[in-house]
């Protein structure tokens, strides 16, 4: 394929349609110089001092001309994202609590608040808190506040934003999440200092995860990144393109949770039997420990407390063997279907790979059609609060289209 031919872009306009991408060669780590960003652009010297300069002045980055010193060759302009730049509010509903960050560029959050849920779960009362907890954030800060991105734990459709399936608080199928979202960051308070209006937007927490992973994490540099995780309770998976979410014709693909991994296996909330969602998840776990989890402590904790036990306890080295075989056959399948360069396991399953490496890649190693002399690696997610992060690069993502999107807004 002509890769080098197709990512050239025509001449016309270039300096502006450069802006875009070199402010995510910055905020992801890829352009630390301005020589490096000279290279992956492929673009003059002159050109990408233009588009540095540029996004300079827009606040987004800084440009340091002092020697970086030790290195090879020519010193070049050291490039990083602006600290005292522009935040966004990334916001996540989990199955059992709320949390909200501030995060600038380059793919650091602010520290994470966490909040009990609301008595009531309806949608409009748990997307009032956790606005309600993202403006405070935002008044607080004396940084400028350009969005704010939302993660939740259930599939939202492409383009409307609903959600389908909110199983955990029994939300109505077709709930509008994105519009209510959308209205309760109109009515709350983000300061003087925020964009206004502020721009929303949400997504399913599995897919940003894996956005995140991609821009900052394990799944840097990754062609076809694979993500499969466990929460709190079952199973999601995302996949990345070459850098681009694949999110299907309506924002549904990629629901590895429901792939059939033993057909007498655990009843599924879907109805069906044995689906990786109820075979891999932590009540799965200490099904096949044979062990009851403490009702006070949340199931996940205690889950990858249970998997990290297993080098010194048979029994949960054996409940981990049954469960990274099922996890296995889930894989190989994804693997045979989408080819992957790489797959990231995060939550449980980067405890049950932890715990069991070898055994995990045979099992996948077997069912694949290329064996065990073409594995694709699996590696352990590292992005902290991946979630919360994703969400972050969900709100960065129309100034990374187009960073001149910053002076909108502005009074
Ligand atoms: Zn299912």
């Amino acid at each position: 394929m002509p890769a080098a031919a197709e990512h050239r872009r025509p001449a016309p306009d270039r300096g502006r349609s450069l802006l875009g991408p070199a402010l995510e060669l910055v905020h992801t780590g890829r352009a630390p110089t301005r020589s490096a960003l000279t290279t992956a652009l492929d673009v003059t010297r002159a050109t990408a001092g233009a588009v540095t300069g540029e996004l300079e002045a827009l606040g987004l980055i800084t440009v340091d001309s002092r020697p970086a010193g030790g290195g090879r060759g020519r010193p070049s302009h050291r490039l990083a994202v602006n600290p005292a730049g522009p935040v966004v509010v990334a916001a996540q509903i989990h199955a059992d609590s709320l949390s909200v960050a501030l995060a600038g560029l380059g793919g650091r959050l602010e520290e994470a608040r966490y909040l009990p849920l609301p008595g009531a779960t309806d949608p409009v009362r748990m997307l009032r808190a956790i606005t309600e907890a993202g403006a405070d954030l935002a008044r607080a800060t004396t940084r400028r506040c350009l969005g704010v991105g939302l993660a939740l734990p259930n599939p939202v459709t492409e383009p409307d934003g609903t959600a389908l399936a909110a199983l955990h608080f029994a939300w109505p199928s077709g709930t509008p999440v994105a519009d209510l979202f959308a209205q309760e960051v109109r009515r709350a308070d983000f300061g003087p200092r925020a964009r206004t209006p502020l721009p929303s937007a949400v997504a399913n927490d599995a897919n940003l995860a894996a956005l995140a992973e991609h821009r900052h994490g394990a799944g840097r540099d990754a062609r076809h990144l694979l993500l499969v995780t466990s929460g709190h309770r079952g199973v999601g998976g995302a996949l990345v393109i070459d850098g681009r979410l694949h999110t299907g014709s309506a924002g549904l693909a990629l629901e590895v949770g429901h792939l059939t991994v033993d057909p007498q296996g655990r009843r599924c909330v879907c109805g069906n039997r044995g689906c990786l969602n109820a075979e891999t998840d932590p009540e799965a776990l200490f099904v096949a420990a044979d062990r009851t989890p403490d009702p006070g402590t949340p199931l996940l904790d205690q889950a990858r407390r249970l998997a990290r036990s297993a080098a010194d306890d048979p029994g949960a080295a054996a409940a981990v063997a049954h469960v990274v075989d099922r996890l296995g056959l889930g894989l190989a399948g994804l693997v045979n279907i989408l080819n992957p360069d790489r797959i990231v396991l995060s939550g449980l399953h980067l405890d049950l790979l932890a715990a069991a490496p070898e055994r995990l890649a045979a099992v996948v190693a077997d069912r694949c059609l290329w064996g065990r002399s073409g594995r694709v690696p699996i590696v352990p997610a590292q992005v902290d609060h991946a979630g919360l992060a994703g969400a972050a690069e969900l709100a960065w993502q129309p100034y990374l289209q187009d960073p001149q999107a910053v002076y909108a807004g502005r009074g």
